[in-house]
């Protein structure tokens, strides 16, 4: 294998000890007090907030690359609109996979459900992020690892942690180092997509519910984008519910609207909904049935979702696949360009072919299921064992084949709760993550914007780095 890139830090490091743990106290309450928050996992309680945990310098990032994913996600979300709204070839593409994932499954009798009865709601509202990491064994390029169409996060806590990071190179001294620190707005663009679709549906009195889990740690993301539609408009209703509470709360009004305890909702927001634990039983199916039947615009509809499947990632990589959705040439290449090997692993001659080369060099791929949220792909040595147990099974078909990116190496500073302070030096990757909001119906996209960004670290030996999941941390780009 091809040595793996290093890139150079923003600042010389190491810095001093003794500043260091001063620095990193200090920005543990710059974090806390700008709102860069998180529940603890251990000692919850709605009482106590959690720094979330951050890289104390803002890593380097290709400016070429990031300018590259800045300037594709209107075209993927054209893309991705496109898809939502092709029953053809999201059916076909779904076909095995919704046979043996029961989740994915129950999502498409909901979709099915309200194509029969005749869809009450048309306008979509997508609120979406495009994830990458730089592949950097050959020549550096951006690779997409997903796109994702539901509770994306971090806009909220993201944009904090640009600040900090800011804050962090200021206390140093490097003045002259800020220009390369990209300015993000990903709250506002994101929150102004909610405003958006509430103004759509064009009922003053209608509230925005923010659909939740039984418990948040994520917090002070979500109330970031409530409090930022507050903020930029303070008569927008705001309530939290969970899908438990809404199948006991909520109902259908003659016309359809969608009533929580007799509020009309005119915007559904899910910030949960998209694991299987977090749509545990039947009354919790009914109620995001109920939603999906209803008059309020969702974020995202039924078919977003499926949209968002990583069995539709996989399929828009086969050959011809953006063709039936795009039409010039120049967008086209500039999506191909970003996407990196997928494989499906049907039983016909290239699903056959997937498995064998997942068995003979299992370090070059990723396996990956229909889940999301983190921690659910399988990599290394546990790919030729999961494939083992799963060759001959249907339950294969559920599952896709990724080639694995590899990111350059950066070194830095992570600090979490609970750890030593100062923090050791690691070696880190990173994922850059672009947001965009897109609205629009089965005919025509009314909104299609990029809206910001953001940026996760791991350390370089981790597989995953959920931030909410305990594995990553927030951290920001700084170009070069
Ligand atoms: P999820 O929907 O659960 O977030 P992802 O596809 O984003 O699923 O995978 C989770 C994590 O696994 C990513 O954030 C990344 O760290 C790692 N990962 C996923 N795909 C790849 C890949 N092709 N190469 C390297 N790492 C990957
Ligand atoms: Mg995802
Ligand atoms: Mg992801």
């Amino acid at each position: 294998m091809a040595t793996v890139k290093r890139l150079p830090s923003c600042i010389q490091i190491p810095l001093d000890e003794e500043e260091l743990k001063d620095l990193v106290s200090k920005t543990k309450d710059w974090a806390i007090m700008h709102g860069v928050g998180i529940r603890s996992k251990t000692a919850f309680s709605e009482d106590s907030l959690n720094f979330a945990p951050f890289v104390l310098l803002p890593t380097t990032f290709p400016r070429k690359q990031f300018e590259k994913a800045v300037e594709i996600q209107t075209t993927l979300n054209e893309l991705m609109h496109r898809v939502a709204h092709n029953r053809e070839f999201l059916r076909e593409t779904l076909r095995e996979t919704i046979q043996v994932d029961e989740f994915t499954g129950n999502l498409y009798k909901i979709w099915e459900t309200v194509l029969d009865e005749g869809v009450a709601q048309k306008t979509c509202l997508g609120l979406v992020r495009s994830d990458y990491m730089i592949h950097s064994t050959e020549i550096s390029s951006i690779k997409q690892v997903e796109y994702n169409t539901i509770s994306v996060s971090l806009a909220g806590v993201g944009n904090g942690i640009s600040l900090s990071n800011r804050y962090v190179l200021e206390e140093l001294g490097h003045f002259d180092k800020l220009h390369n620190l990209p300015e993000n707005n990903a709250l506002t663009g994101i929150t102004l997509g909610l405003l958006d679709a509430w103004k759509i549906y064009g009922d003053p009195k209608s509230a925005v519910l923010f659909v939740v889990e039984d418990i948040t740690y994520n917090i002070c993301d979500q109330r970031f984008h409530e409090f930022e539609l507050k903020r930029l408009n303070p008569r927008v209703k705001v309530i939290r519910k969970t899908l438990t509470e809404i199948h006991f709360e909520g109902a259908l009004s003659s016309e359809n609207e969608l009533l929580v305890n007799g509020i009309v909702i005119s915007v559904v927001y899910f910030r949960s909904a998209y694991t299987p634990d977090q749509i545990p039983t039947k009354k919790e199916w009914d109620a995001r049935l109920l939603i999906e039947r209803s008059l309020a615009i969702k974020c995202p509809s039924i078919q977003y979702h499926l949209a968002g499947t990583k069995k539709v990632q996989q399929a828009l990589a086969k050959p011809g696949a953006i063709e039936l959705f795009l039409s010039e040439s120049k967008k086209i290449e500039a999506v191909r360009e970003v996407f990196t090997g997928l494989y499906g692993l049907d039983f016909d001659e290239a699903g056959d072919q997937a498995v064998q080369m997942a068995l003979d060099d299992p370090e070059r791929y990723v396996l990956k299921p229909q889940r999301e949220g983190g921690g659910n792909n399988v990599y290394g040595k546990e790919i030729r064992d999961t494939l083992l147990a799963m060759k001959d099974s249907r339950e294969r078909t559920a599952w896709i084949l990724m080639e694995r990116i590899r990111p350059p190496i950066s070194t830095g500073y992570i600090v979490r709760a609970g750890n030593t302070n100062p923090p050791p030096l690691v070696e880190m990757v990173s994922e850059l993550g672009i947001f965009g909001v897109v609205i629009g119906d089965s005919q025509n996209i009314s909104v299609n914007r990029q809206v910001g960004h953001m940026l996760r670290t791991k350390v370089a030996t981790a597989d995953e780095g959920g931030v909410a999941a305990g594995l990553g941390a927030l951290d920001s780009p700084y170009l070069i």
